[in-house]
């Protein structure tokens, strides 16, 4: 019969154990904490690769004499290889010619089967050098020892089978989320195109010429939106790719946004745009793909901040043009600004104003291919600014 005292230990030693999150932490605490009635010099535990089906060594302390051995741990190698061979628990003794010698070239070894999920899988290794030999309450507490080490290896197996799971899971999830996505933004322009041919065909029905220019300017602005948004996805792929081709000649940036913006205004004539300009040197890039990365910025900021006043500024620092883009709309959660950039990213909750996701990827794609770079800051309820950093000498 164990005695109450044995028992409460045992017990805050599991405690202790079972409390460390890391296995190789509480594997310190199993190990150190049952020093006091096991002396050892070195452990280490050897685990078969199942793959190279070679021993790995997973885990080693020096605790005694032979410190030095705690990054090779071949001193208790081939025990762990008898122990797989055997399945027994494995006690090797120094030969006879170390006898007398120096206490660290006399090994005494105890070996003992670690069997994860029923498996035999490795082998916990101890050794003392200079002796005494392991007592038969030495193995027994040793074997102990052995039978937790698999169930701490065994834990960190499945946390890290259950963070593999949880990450396919994520993707997954992600991926549905992006065919659903694009299958609704490719349906709802195609819907109108379908129902307004649809209409203009019937033959119970006669249209004025006004009706049928409505009905026909609804099909042309919707088949531009199926084509941008072809064109969108065809782009960002080439995007990653890096096969996307640039042409670089001399652009001004002042110049191009108050074009873009011009063009903007006479979409949306509502829109208040304001430009606080220093005079800019021009700088080599693509005015087609500059103009494409401010069309998007316009496009969200009319999207997610409407009635939003868009203030536009342009500076020289640092031999850099910086440029800011701000609106005052309801702002960007901050959980969610390290992603925003992401391919097919959309922030959660937008699924009622149309989008892809792809639209910022494409602009930082665009800015980074002129060595630039894009950055956001937003707050809730006050408005969001992107900012962008093009270099004045050419860096091609
Ligand atoms: P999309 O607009 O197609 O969803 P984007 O890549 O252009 O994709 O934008 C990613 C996300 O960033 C959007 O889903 C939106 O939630 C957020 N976002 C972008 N611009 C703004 C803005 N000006 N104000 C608030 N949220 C924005």
């Amino acid at each position: 019969m164990m005695d109450i005292t044995t028992l409460s230990l045992l017990h805050n030693i599991f405690q202790e154990v079972q409390g460390k999150q890391d296995w190789k932490t509480a594997l310190d605490t199993l190990f150190g904490s049952l020093r006091g009635s096991f002396v050892f010099d070195n452990v280490a535990i050897y685990l078969l690769d199942p793959q190279t089906k070679g021993l790995e060594v997973v885990y080693a302390r020096a605790k005694g004499r032979g410190k030095k051995a705690e990054a090779d741990a071949a001193w208790g190698s081939s025990t762990a290889i008898d122990v797989l061979a055997s399945g027994e628990t494995i006690l090797h003794l120094p030969s006879q010619e170390t006898k007398g010698t120096d206490r660290v070239a006399q090994a005494y070894l105890l070996g003992i089967p670690l069997n994860i999920g029923s498996k035999l899988s490795g082998a916990l290794v101890f050794v003392r050098f200079g002796g005494p030999e392991f007592s038969d309450l030495q193995i027994q507490i040793g074997s102990l020892q052995a039978f937790w080490s698999a169930a701490l290896i065994e834990r960190r197996d499945l946390q890290e089978a259950r963070t593999e799971l949880d990450s396919v899971q994520r993707q997954m999830r992600f991926q549905e989320d992006v065919v659903s996505t694009i299958s609704h933004e490719l349906r709802t322009p195609l819907g109108f195109i379908k129902g307004y041919a649809t209409s203009l065909l019937r033959q119970d029905t006669i249209w004025d010429e006004t009706t049928q220019r409505e009905f026909l300017n609804i099909i042309d602005e919707e088949a531009d939106q199926l084509t941008r948004l072809i064109e969108n996805m065809l782009e960002s792929s080439r995007l990653q790719s890096k096969t996307l081709q640039f042409k670089f000649t001399q652009v001004r940036m002042d110049a191009l946004v108050r074009d873009v913006a011009t063009r903007v205004n006479s979409r949306y004539p509502e829109l208040k745009i304001t430009f606080d300009v220093q005079p800019l040197p021009p700088i080599q890039g693509d005015g087609f793909r500059l103009s494409q990365v401010f069309e998007n910025l316009f496009s969200n900021a009319i999207k997610y901040a409407p009635d939003s006043e868009i203030n536009i500024s342009m500076r020289i620092s640092d031999g850099r043009i910086r440029i800011t883009f701000a609106d005052n709309g309801k702002g960007i959660p901050e959980d969610y600004l390290p992603f925003i950039f992401e391919r097919f990213y959309r922030v959660p909750g937008e699924r009622t104003v149309s989008g892809t996701g792809l639209g910022l990827y494409i602009c930082r794609q665009i800015v980074l291919a002129h060595h630039g770079n894009i950055w956001v800051e937003s707050a809730l309820n006050k408005g969001t600014t992107f900012y962008l950093e093009l270099s004045i000498t050419p860096q091609l």
